[in-house]
Order: C-alpha cells, then structure tokens, then sequence
C-alpha cells in the first residue's frame, strides 16, 4: 500500500512536475513577452510626458529672482470699458493711469517695461498674451480694478495661477495693504487667460472696488492712484532686489505731482471726465 502509493505518488508527481516545467517555461516566456510590452509602455509614456512637456501650463519659468522686464498690462481698453459705474470713470481708464505710473516707477528703478497698451484701444487677450510670453526674462503684472452689486464690497485682491507666481502675488497683497484704511481681501489663485498661459511669473492686481463709494472716489483721485503704483513698484522691485531697495516712494511722488501740476496734465485730467 506504501509502495504502491509512493510508486504512484511518485509518477504522479514526474508527471504533475513536467506539466508544472511546462507550464512554467511558458509562464517564462509570457513573462518575457511582459516585460517588453511593460518597458515599451514606459518608454512611451517617457517619450509622451516629455511631449507634454512643452505644454503651457508646465513650462513656467521661475524668473522671480532673476527678472530684467516687467510687462505691465493694462485692464481693458477701448470698446471694452471693465467695470463701468454712472459716476466715475471706467475701469478701463483707471487701469491705464495706475499702469502708466507704474510704468514709470519702474523704469526709474532701472528695470525694462514693456506695455501691452499705453492707450485707450482694445487689445484681444491672446495678444496680450503674445506679448507677455514674447519677453525673455520678464514677470507679468495686469492692473484691474473691481466691481459687485453689493456697494459694500471694499478692499485690494491679487490673483495668481501657477505656484511660482505665489510670491509675488503675495509682496504685492503685502505692499498694498498698507496703505491706510485699506482693506485685505486676500491673494486667490485664478484661471484668468493671461495668467494661465503664462510661461512666466504673472499676477492680476484688482486695486479696489469701483462699486464702492469710498474706494471709487479714490480712483479718481490721482495722487491715490500715484499711491497704487508706488506700492506695486515697491512689490516688484523687493521681489528683484530684496528689501531697502526701492527708492520710488518720495521722491518719486515729488517729481510725478509737480510733473501733474505744471505741464503734464494729461493722465489724471483723462480720467476726471
Ligand atoms: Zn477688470
């Protein structure tokens, strides 16, 4: 009974392991045959991802510490007014005032501007996209101002989209809020066209409400719109250079109101019609 059963015990299992050599040799190969496809589907998922790659939305360059150009951008412009209140200017021309000063401030630190309107026209959104990623070594900052139906709604907002805009964003929030009265609403992230397809570090600044009474008889006031600017400049330049850098503040006021004063009227008197 032993005998028999080992002898059988034994053939069955010479027979069960050849079936089980077999059945591995082809497992083997199956495996084998896995393998390849699974190192295929890698390479080409490789070949795909460094594809994707040059897509926009991962192809942001980190130039915060390294920035010669500050596209500046003014909201809006000619068939397109922004915000737009019975009393008061449009957003459209408030935007256009508050860039241009910061436009100067700038290039009086020494840092290159580029504009994507320094008129009353209207320019599409993927020009001034064009624009803003045509620039080598730049960071982008548009200018809006804010509208709601609840007149009540005050204070300054920046947006960002991709993750090394964040610091900006965030110096330009700072820098606003102090000036006095003013009201924090907080750094959001956004998917606004220009900041989306942004290939560098781009903010939008909406600088108050329009809506509100207090905040919209501000932005007809050119010195407060001197204010705006001179605290956007400031941002920018202490992302560039550090802190202590910038040297607008005073001087700077000094020069642009005897400037508004006397012979160049042109900016502030546009926007009090
Ligand atoms: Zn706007």
């Amino acid at each position: 009974m032993t005998e028999i059963s080992s002898g059988f015990g034994n053939r069955t299992r010479s027979f069960s392991e050849s079936k089980i050599f077999a059945r591995e040799k082809t497992c083997r190969y199956l495996f084998t045959m896995l393998r390849l496809i699974n190192r295929a589907i890698a390479i080409g998922s490789l070949i795909l991802l460094s594809a994707c790659a040059t897509a926009p939305t991962s192809a942001v360059k980190n130039t915060t510490k390294t920035f010669t150009t500050v596209v500046v951008d003014a909201g809006h412009g000619g068939k397109d007014s922004g915000a737009y209140r019975r009393y008061g200017p449009p957003e459209k021309l408030v935007t256009l005032d508050v860039a241009q000063r910061l436009d100067r401030k700038l290039r009086e630190s020494q840092m290159k501007t580029v504009m994507t309107r320094s008129s009353d026209v209207f320019i599409p959104l993927d020009e001034r996209v064009r624009i803003e990623n045509g620039q080598k070594n730049a960071v982008f900052v548009s200018i809006h101002f804010n509208d709601s139906r609840r007149r009540g709604i005050h204070g300054f907002e920046t947006y960002y989209h991709s993750g090394v805009s964040f610091e900006l964003a965030s110096l330009i929030q700072a820098k606003l809020i102090t000036i006095p009265h003013s009201a924090n609403r907080g750094i959001h992230t956004a998917n606004f066209r220009v900041l989306r397809l942004a290939t560098c570090p781009a903010i939008l600044v909406e600088c108050g409400f329009l809506s509100n009474r207090s905040e919209g008889n501000q932005a007809r006031d050119w010195e407060y719109r001197e204010l705006l600017a001179d605290r956007i400049a400031e941002a920018i330049v202490e992302q560039r250079y550090g802190a202590g850098v910038y040297r607008g503040s005073t001087q700077v006021t000094a020069q642009s109101q005897s400037a508004s004063m006397g012979q160049d009227p042109a900016p502030s008197a546009a926007v009090h019609h």
